[in-house]
């Protein structure tokens, strides 16, 4: 069990949480940046890095990842913590400027004032769906690599056909003794480089594709031993294996959310337009995560919302009655914080 203390804990490391970071800094508080994704970036860096997006003011053209590298840069001017991989579980108001941010892995976080930038929830991956196969997770089924040493010398089949299932085929095939990629079709959503890579590794022997779904699972006393792969034709087949990675993509649930015993619309938290406080004092929700009338999910919308809630926070904080607009190209208070001079 680990505690960290800071000003404010955001839950969310999309591009509003880490926007979020940028703006408290401004107004001299410290944040530390929870996220049940291993990587920033929330829908930007999960579901799609190489697109196009139009509409940030002042960038024309960005790609979604060049976006996310951008607020990174932004928000690293005031050294936040980031605690990734981390899924916040539970908010205990100690008192009106106190509260207990815990994460599944038990870290605690103690802080003046919460920021929810959950979007539409944490980001988990998406499971393989055969009964009680999910005893072998994180022994022998993984559904993210952190240890490539673990897989070398091995048998291992990889399940999907996404990018990251043909990423991790082409890497794992370097040490592993053997690999197979199986999915249900042969229609990849995978850059046409890494398929093209993948088929000439299998004309060259040195890894199997295979197409099917898996149906059934054979264990040996508490190992997992075999899978069984049912084709679109009916056509059972067994494989052998050592480890499996399943890369089924990630998907948004609310989760613990619904727990925090705020007001709620729908499955958004509900927030004051002023502040952007929840019902609960000392709790403000910004970007994808909260309602209110007129509220569109848009990133910019987000950035304004972030701006609003760091002032806010400042005036409780500070106990001051309105914080003054300082501007970030003339404030020599504000460059001290950005440390420019
Ligand atoms: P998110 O990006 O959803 O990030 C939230 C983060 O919070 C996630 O990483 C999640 O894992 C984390 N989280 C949630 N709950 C917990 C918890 N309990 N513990 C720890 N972490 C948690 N918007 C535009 O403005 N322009 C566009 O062109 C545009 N194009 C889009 C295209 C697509 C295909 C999609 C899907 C969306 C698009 N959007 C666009 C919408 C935009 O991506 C969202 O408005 C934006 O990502 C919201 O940012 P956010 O930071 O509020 O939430």
């Amino acid at each position: 069990m680990k505690t960290l203390t800071t000003d404010v804990v955001i839950i969310g490391a999309g591009p509003v949480g880490l926007f979020q970071v940028f703006e408290l800094g401004l107004q001299g508080l410290t944040a530390i940046v929870i996220d049940s994704l291993a990587e920033v970036g929330g829908q930007c860096s999960e579901l799609y890095p190489d697109k196009p997006i139009y509409d940030i003011p002042a960038l024309p053209n960005a790609k979604a990842s060049d976006v996310i590298d951008n607020l990174w840069q932004q928000a690293a001017t005031f050294d936040p913590t980031f605690l990734l991989g981390e899924r916040v579980d539970h908010i205990e108001k100690i008192s009106e400027s106190c509260f207990n941010v815990i994460t599944h892995k038990n870290t605690t976080v103690v802080c003046r004032a919460v920021i929810i930038a959950a979007g539409n929830g944490a980001f988990s991956p998406v499971k393989l769906k055969v009964p009680l196969i999910d005893k072998f997770e994180d022994k022998q089924l993984f559904y993210r690599i952190s240890n490539l040493e673990h897989f070398k010398d091995k048998d291992v089949v990889v399940l999907g056909g996404g990018d990251a299932a043909l990423d991790w085929s082409l890497t794992l095939q370097k040490t592993a003794k053997s690999v197979l990629l199986i999915h249900r079709t042969t229609n990849f959503k995978a850059s046409t480089a890494s398929v093209n890579q993948m088929y000439a590794l299998c004309d060259q022997l040195k890894m199997q594709f295979l197409c099917g779904q898996v149906s059934d699972f054979q264990q040996n006393d508490d190992k997992l031993i075999g899978l069984t792969i049912t084709s679109k034709d009916g056509i059972n087949r067994r494989v052998a294996l050592d480890e499996l990675v399943v890369c089924f993509g990630m998907s948004p649930k609310l989760g613990p959310i619904d727990n925090w015993h705020l007001d709620m619309h729908q499955h958004q938290i509900k927030v004051d337009t002023q502040s952007f406080q929840t019902s609960v004092a000392g709790i403000y929700a910004v970007g994808d995560i909260n309602y209110y009338p007129g509220k569109r999910k848009l990133i910019l919308s987000g950035f304004h919302e972030a701006a609003l809630a760091a002032f806010s926070i400042a005036e409780t904080v500070l106990e001051k009655e309105r914080i003054p607009t300082l501007y970030t190209t003339t404030s020599t208070v504000v460059h001290k914080r950005m440390g420019v001079i």
